[in-house]
């Protein structure tokens, strides 16, 4: 970090913390947000008028238990190949994981990305290859476009279970949901696929400011900065800290294979719920790449993990140090749920930097 840029930002912040007068709540919605602000020390450093909120932004953590259980009863199925992101791998379900049911002769793997997975499927066409789809519009456009290609190349062994999830809905629900956040530092990479613009109708009409912020700790402390200076003028709006990636207009090409893949559907979330316009799922053109269809999984009922409060954590309405089970029975070696499971996850974090 470069000390004279972080103490113009720090003085920046505590003199607009002054006027404010109170504390103000800010919610990093994203979870590598969550990680730099640990990394940093940021949290040691900020005066106490600004209270740092984790927000639904960890891909992982937001999966709702219904479907992680389907996940694992597709890992279940003889002959099925299932490929998934390392960080859901230890994902707690209600009475296994990923990895144990590897442990147990599934036939799990991780891979790095989507094409893994169906490159996966090209060199073993005996073998029923089904990738899991998860995270937000960062990472949705790459699985759209290899859906398109799985297609097109008609690869008859291959299929995905696809549980994306939209940002802007969960901010919308996380401001009904009474966690009284004055502004939003939102997600860099998610902010370069949908644009800046994309935040201003819902934070004009909450009267909001959001600020698009990178992943280094300086970016944060100057995101902090500009939103405090914000809320101190009454703006409402969108705006951008991360002005050598993010524009106004977002990259439509992304945004394009992503709804030539998907549909916008009603996304079910941990401890959330149902929020509606929040998920996507295949279009029907695509039906017959779909898991769940081609496997027939069962709808579950609803389910949730017995002590865990990560639902309260995502939403901003508690801190993870206020769960009963943290650091005691919940720890990164032993999770509990899925927040203290990935790195992006603020039980994660806030265990490990304190
Ligand atoms: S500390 Fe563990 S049990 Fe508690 S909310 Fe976080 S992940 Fe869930």
């Amino acid at each position: 970090m470069r000390p004279e840029k972080a103490e113009e930002y720090l003085r920046r912040i505590r003199l607009a913390g002054d006027e404010a007068g109170r504390v103000v709540r800010l919610m990093e919605v994203c979870g590598t947000h969550t990680h730099a602000i640990g990394r940093g020390g940021l949290r040691a450093v900020l005066p106490a008028t600004v209270e740092l909120v984790s927000g639904p932004g960890c891909p992982v953590c937001v999966t709702s238990q219904r479907d992680v259980e389907r996940m694992l009863l597709l890992a279940r199925i003889p002959g099925v190949t299932v490929c998934t992101f390392g960080d859901m791998l230890r994902v707690p379900g209600v009475s296994s994981s990923l990895e144990k049911e590897r442990a147990r002769g599934a036939d799990v793997r991780v891979v790095y990305s989507p094409l893994d997975a169906l490159e996966t499927a090209r060199r073993e066409p005996g073998q029923q290859v089904a990738f899991l789809a998860v995270g937000f519009e960062t990472t949705a456009p790459g699985v759209a476009a290899v859906m398109l290609r799985a297609r097109d190349e008609r690869v008859g062994n291959f299929s995905a279970i696809v549980t994306h999830k939209l940002i802007l809905p969960a901010m919308e629900a996380v401001l009904d949901g009474g966690s009284n956040i004055d502004g939003f530092l939102t997600p860099g990479h998610v902010s370069v696929i949908i644009g800046a613009d994309a935040y201003e109708e819902l934070a004009g009409r909450r009267g909001i400011p959001c600020v698009a912020t990178g992943f280094e700790p300086i970016d944060v402390l100057e995101g902090i900065a500009m939103l405090l200076e914000l809320i101190g003028q009454g703006r409402g709006g969108s705006f951008i800290q991360y002005r050598r990636a993010v524009k106004r207009k977002g990259n439509e090409k992304a945004w394009g294979a992503m709804m030539e893949a998907f549909r916008i559907t009603d996304g079910e979330w941990r401890g959330i719920g149902v929020i509606p316009g929040s998920g996507l799922k295949l279009r029907d053109e695509l039906s017959e790449l779909d898991a769940e269809k081609r496997f027939n999984l069962p709808e579950l009922e609803p389910v949730e993990l017995r002590g865990c409060r990560c639902g309260e954590v995502l939403k901003g309405m508690i801190h993870p140090p206020e769960c009963p089970l943290f650091g005691k029975v919940c720890t990164p070696a032993s999770p509990v749920g899925p927040c203290m499971v990935s790195s992006e996850g603020s039980c994660a974090a806030r265990y490990r930097y304190g």
